[in-house]
C-alpha cells in the first residue's frame, strides 16, 4: 500500500481532522491519520501540522510518542527541557513527560508522530502541576495552556 503524498502536506484521501475533539488547550493545529494499525504493528502514523503562532495541548501521559520533524522549525517542552526544532530532527518523549509543541516563527511546524493504538488519555496539568513547571525560568516563559 502507498499513501500518496498529494501536495502541501496533504495525502490522498487521507481526512484532515480537528486536533482533538474534547480539549480547547490549544491553537491552530491539524491532524492527519496516515496509517491506522495493522494486525502485527498495532501503531498510528499521525501527521499535525501547527500554523504560525499556535501550540498543541501541554498534557502528559503514559504512552511514549516517538516524533520527527517533518515541516519548518519550532520549540518542544520535552520533560524539563525546552528545546529549538527542525526538520529531521527526531524526539521521544518519554512516559508521564510534560509535553508541547510550539509554532514559533512564521511558518508552520509539521511533525510526525507515532503512538500505540492503545494508550492512555492525556492528562492536563492542575495549577500546582503548572506551579512546579513554572519554578524553571525557560519553561515559564515558554507553556501555553
Ligand atoms: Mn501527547
Amino acid at each position: 500500500m502507498i499513501i500518496r503524498h498529494n501536495e502541501n502536506y496533504k495525502w490522498d484521501n487521507i481526512p484532515m481532522l480537528a486536533y482533538k475533539e474534547d480539549t480547547n488547550c490549544f491553537k491552530n493545529i491539524t491532524r492527519q491519520v496516515l496509517l491506522d494499525g495493522a494486525p502485527a504493528l498495532p501503531c498510528q502514523l499521525r501527521y499535525f501540522e501547527i500554523a504560525p503562532g499556535g501550540y498543541s495541548t501541554l498534557e502528559q501521559h503514559e504512552h511514549v510518542h516517538f516524533v520527527v520533524i517533518f515541516r519548518g522549525g519550532g520549540k518542544a517542552l520535552v520533560g524539563k527541557e525546552v528545546y529549538d526544532v527542525q526538520e529531521k530532527d527526531v524526539i521521544e518523549i518519554p512516559s508521564f513527560a510534560w509535553h508541547q509543541f510550539q509554532a514559533t516563527s512564521d511558518s508552520p511546524l509539521g511533525f510526525l508522530c507515532l503512538v500505540n493504538i492503545e494508550r492512555d488519555r492525556p492528562r492536563l496539568p492542575t495549577e500546582e502541576d503548572l506551579n512546579l513547571l513554572r519554578q524553571d525560568s525557560n519553561i515559564a516563559a515558554f507553556i501555553k495552556s
